[in-house]
């Protein structure tokens, strides 16, 4: 085994491989660029290297500094984790030149499958059935629209070098074909630089059900069964369970071994995921699963697949690495009962899943135990940036069966208290519930399907949860009052007096927000002997430096949790988030001037354009919509005015630090 490996990876990624070195006695060494050196992969590794700024290809993509980092520290190994540089075969190289050891197959493992079209003509080979269609060199548009026809429509086109659902596009009819080609192509030459694509017949009822492998280097391998990873949302993944609903053994074990068969026909050594496409149109049938593309490398979704086995699955790639046999035997591996993972991502469901940055003010996680586990990379107080990926945890759960995961899931999301950017956790519990997904009902169409259940018009606050509201903000405002005095050294002063003597003579506020665009008010008067009348309510309150709000409103106690950055304020009453913006009489209309405009945060690709010169715009209104990286991120307005321009068109390449929208100078 190691004595010292090095991480090039960040988050919660970087994290879960740091806790396996520390049970095993391997230290570690993680990287950081400029927007991760106070991360938690930092804190927790044993030595840390910074390896440039913030955005990726000047940092974590940089194979020679990586390869540096390592030498400078003296590790023999090098884990990628998932994304970056893990399914690089140079990088696989640029370590073995170094006399390092890379934790991940070969390299020529990794170009095999690099290209879709080759690995799908190589698993022909292997006797593994592919989805059928056309993925040969000739890239004729004439010839490939006849194939298309040939293979019959619905088709699916899609980018040989792609991943993250990128370059895809579904073609209903021949008429739609020549333009769907050159989109794919579009789009592939700008997110893989290599246009090429490959045809598909599209499967309109799909299941994606994956397999675990694992091969060492003394020729061995190996399936830890399936994961179904149906439930997406832009051809990208939300939940994953372990094992697939419904599996049929006899199926289970056709598709695990055409699995072991995929590695084994490219030498493969440590973890892949070989992921295939089941036609369920007539339900799940071991006749009707399809060989979609291998993954080289640890996959995000892995833990479901541990939870099952009861395999710590680094733990594997490890020792695969270090040269060691595979822990366990085809015969010694054995499912036990369900695992359901929930990606807890900073975007927001009801405007298409775009990603949101910010601030965590609050950072709650429900409790862990044998049953719940959390996997992060962020704490309470850091900040998801726009240069990485948007996913603040995977939230894993196990049960005897799925039902009860199912059980388990929804109440520990009820329990995430998250303030700050927008997530999809009331989203992701209102998928755990929903009758069609507890019955198994499941295929890549289930969210869009679904979409009027899983995405409900937003609910305008009742007057229970306004009082809430209003005695969090009097509360903030005497906790930051108290603070204040305390802090000038004269606690007895009259502006350390909070009991609405600075409101107005008569102790009588309302307090003013504003709810998904709606002003809502809520009336508050102090009480002479203490408390507060909430509307027509006695009530009272404290509200602790953890932020939580108790309160009792005319005999009737709840509890909020409460985080105020700024002017949002957020309230999680009983596992529902409201977020409110506070209006504040006293601000003064222009003290956010000399905003000449809004700049790029990153290089990256105008793919929306959705304002124009002109408009007036609210602070926070989505101005436009930039590609960078796998993600797509909303530039906002920072402040409320009027647009003079916008310098950018949709399909434009900018630079970091452009003036993207310039706004009018107020008058
Ligand atoms: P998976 O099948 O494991 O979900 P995908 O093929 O969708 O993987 O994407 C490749 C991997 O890259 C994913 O694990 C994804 O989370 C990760 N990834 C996406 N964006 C980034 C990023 N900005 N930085 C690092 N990793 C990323
Ligand atoms: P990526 O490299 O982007 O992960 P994949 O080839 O793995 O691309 O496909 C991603 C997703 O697209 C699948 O999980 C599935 O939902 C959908 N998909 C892929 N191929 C087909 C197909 N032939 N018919 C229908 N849906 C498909
Ligand atoms: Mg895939």
């Amino acid at each position: 085994m190691f004595d010292k490996i090095l991480i090039a990876n960040r988050g919660e990624i970087a994290c879960r491989v740091i806790d396996t070195c520390r049970r095993l006695g391997v230290r570690t060494v993680a990287v950081y660029s400029d927007a991760d050196a106070e991360a938690r992969h930092v804190a927790l590794a044993d030595e840390a290297v910074h390896i440039g700024p913030a955005p990726a290809r000047d940092s974590y993509l940089v194979i020679d500094r990586i390869i540096a980092a390592a030498r400078r520290t003296g590790a023999q190994a090098i884990h990628p984790g998932y994304g970056f540089l893990s399914e690089k075969a140079e990088m696989a190289r640029a370590c073995a030149a170094a006399g390092l050891v890379f934790i991940g197959p070969p390299a020529s493992a990794i170009e095999a499958m690099g290209l879709k079209g080759a690995a799908k003509a190589l698993m022909q080979q292997a006797q593994v059935p592919v989805v059928p269609g056309y993925h040969g060199d000739d890239q004729d548009p004439g010839m490939l629209a006849a194939k298309a026809a040939e293979i019959g429509w619905p088709v699916l086109i899609k980018a040989v070098a792609g991943g993250g659902g990128k370059g895809m596009r579904r073609v209903d009819a021949a008429e739609d074909f020549a333009a769907a080609l050159a989109g794919a192509q579009r789009e592939a030459a700008a997110s893989f630089g290599d246009d090429k694509v490959l045809i598909e017949k599209y499967l309109v009822k799909p299941r994606h059900i994956e397999i675990q492998v694992f091969g060492d280097t003394r020729g061995n391998a190996v399936y830890l069964f399936e994961r179904d990873c149906s439930v997406q949302r832009r051809h990208q993944k939300v939940l994953e369970e372990a094992p697939a609903p419904d599996m049929p053994a006899e199926m289970r074990a056709r598709m695990g071994e055409a699995a072991v068969a995929a590695a084994k026909a490219i030498g493969y050594v440590g973890a892949g995921t070989v992921e295939f496409i089941a036609d369920v149109a007539d339900g799940l049938r071991a006749d009707r699963f399809y060989f979609m593309e291998m993954n080289t490398r640890l996959q995000v979704e892995h833990p479901v697949t541990e939870m099952i086995t009861g395999q710590d699955l680094v733990e594997w790639q490890l020792r695969v690495a270090a040269g060691e046999a595979l822990p366990l035997t085809q015969g010694q591996l054995a499912i036990d009962g369900h695992a359901i993972e929930a990606r807890v991502y900073a975007e927001d469901p009801a405007r298409n899943f775009l990603p949101s940055t910010g601030r965590l003010a609050r950072l709650r996680p429900p409790s862990t135990d044998a049953h719940v586990r959390i996997d992060t990379g962020v704490r309470e107080g850091d900040t998801v940036t726009p240069f990485y990926d948007p996913m603040i945890a995977k939230l894993i759960v196990w049960d005897r069966d799925r039902q009860g995961a199912l059980r388990r899931m929804a109440a520990a999301l009820q329990n995430y208290e998250i303030a700050g950017p927008t997530t999809n956790v009331a989203f992701l519990r209102r998928l755990c519930l929903h009758p069609a997904f507890a019955a198994g009902d499941l295929d890549t169409g289930f969210i869009e399907r679904h979409r009027a259940d899983l995405l409900p018009d937003s609910e305008a606050p009742s007057d229970t949860i306004l009082a809430l509201a209003a005695l969090a903000v009097v509360k903030e405002r005497e906790q930051a009052a108290r603070e204040a005095a305390a802090a000038s050294g004269d606690p007895g002063s009259p502006w350390a007096r909070t009991d609405g003597w600075r409101l107005n003579d008569e102790g009588h506020d309302v307090v003013r927000l504003v709810h998904g665009g709606t002003p809502v008010a809520m009336a508050l008067r102090y009480r002479k002997q203490g408390g507060y009348v909430v509307g027509d309510l006695a009530a009272s309150a404290t509200l602790d430096s953890a932020g939580t709000l108790e309160a009792d409103l005319g005999g009737l106690r709840l509890r909020a949790a409460v985080a105020l950055a700024g002017s949002d304020l957020t309230l999680i009453v009983q596992g529902v988030t409201w977020r409110f913006t506070l209006v504040d009489p006293f601000a003064a209309e222009d003290d956010e001037g000399g905003h000449g405009g809004v700049t790029s945060p990153m290089p990256g690709k105008v793919i929306q354009v959705l304002a124009q010169a002109g408009d007036a715009v609210a602070k926070g209104q989505p101005l436009l919509i930039l590609e960078a990286m796998k993600m797509e991120h909303t530039i906002a307005a920072p402040v409320d005015g009027r647009i003079a321009a916008i310098n950018a068109a949709v399909g434009e390449q900018v630079n970091e630090g452009v003036v993207l929208v310039a706004f009018e100078e107020d008058a």
